[in-house]
């Protein structure tokens, strides 16, 4: 299973929480992996609202002739609190990527995970995809 640096994860929660603090929205990242294994960011141009953050995702990209595939799908949760929502069970069905939500409504660092295998979404612990140090 792929594994996301702990220091990738937390600068994720980073751009989450600020994009909180300064525009009171949610926010969402793509993370691609290269045939070498290093992870890259990307912050889609999305429609950012109150409620959920809509944009188009690309599983393959190519950068530098180098080709990047879409390995995690990440979005905040901080006004709708922790849960997966009904939008997120109808658009995460891409199977074998691992989708993660954060919440730090209540001041809290709060990450779910899991993943669709075609017919059900499997629970991910944070231990399973995060790698420490
Ligand atoms: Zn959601």
């Amino acid at each position: 299973m792929v594994k996301i640096s702990g220091d990738a994860l937390w600068q994720v929660q980073a751009m989450f929480k600020a994009t909180y603090v300064e525009e009171q929205s949610e926010d969402r990242v793509l993370i691609y992996q290269n045939a070498t294994g290093d992870l890259a960011l990307y912050r889609p141009r999305m429609s950012r609202s109150v409620v959920h953050v809509e944009c188009d995702v690309q599983l393959t990209v190519i950068k530098d002739g180098q080709e990047w595939d879409l390995i995690a799908d990440l979005h905040s949760h901080h006004i709708m609190g922790g849960d997966w929502s009904p939008i997120d069970d109808a658009n995460e069905r891409l199977r074998g990527i691992l989708f993660g939500l954060f919440s730090w409504k209540e001041g809290h660092d709060v990450w779910l995970f899991r993943r669709w295998n075609g017919q059900t979404y499997e629970p991910v612990m944070y231990n399973e995809v995060v790698a420490i140090g």
